[in-house]
């Protein structure tokens, strides 16, 4: 079981998230933003605290382009879905692509690249990969039986968008399809906006009626 902390940052607003197994308080961070206020967040915590892993979703600016600022503070294991390592690899020209050179970014140290399926252990807690590519190359979601963390693949009332570099539309649908056949009673963490469920979205959402 996790306790889910949404701390949302930088220019994107995007969520990270701390998260911890509440069993054996172990720690582990989703998504990073793109500026240094989930390091300085984290190192501000009294008393201290430390992470045990990095999970990233995918490998847009916004959510991996502060990897280097925590890795300054933690040694913590880093995740990122295989697949990811060209958009990854564009950290230092991916403001360039939003006309903000400003937002280039180093990349930081990956430790384990993730494919579809892998399991991940924090503390007592199992978390899933499912590989949901589409928003980007490799975007992925990690899973418990309670909670899913998205990252762009799904929003409260939209979804990822596809028509940024390395982008697919056909891509999304079908991955959107397949995340659909996850139990419905999961909570949605999304890397932008309010949480969900999938049970919600699948009623709701105006961009999913091709799976009704
Ligand atoms: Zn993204």
């Amino acid at each position: 079981m996790l306790n889910i902390n949404c701390i949302t940052v930088g220019a994107f607003h995007v969520n990270t998230y701390l998260i911890e197994d509440v069993a054996t308080h172990k720690l582990a961070i989703i998504d990073t933003g793109e500026t240094a206020e989930l390091a300085q967040y984290i190192q501000n915590k009294v008393p201290s605290i430390e992470i045990d892993k990095i999970l990233l979703t995918h490998g847009h600016l916004d959510h991996a382009g502060s990897l280097c600022n925590l890795q300054k503070i933690t040694s913590a294991s880093t995740y990122l879905p295989r697949l990811e390592k060209p958009l990854f690899e564009a950290l230092p020209q991916q403001g360039d692509w939003f006309g903000a050179s400003h937002m280039n970014r180093e990349c930081g140290r990956i430790d384990q690249w993730v494919d579809n399926g892998d399991v991940i252990e924090l503390g007592e807690t199992t978390l899933k990969f499912i590989s949901t590519p589409g928003h980007t190359p490799g975007q992925g979601c990690y899973y418990d039986e309670e909670n899913i963390f998205v990252g762009d693949t799904l929003f409260a009332g939209s979804i990822g968008r596809t028509d940024l570099p390395m982008g697919n539309h056909q891509l999304m649908e079908e991955s959107l399809i397949k995340l659909f056949e996850l139990p419905e009673s999961l909570t949605v963490y999304s890397g932008h906006g309010n949480k969900t469920t999938l049970k919600q979205e699948r009623l709701t959402n105006p961009f999913l009626n091709f799976l009704r």
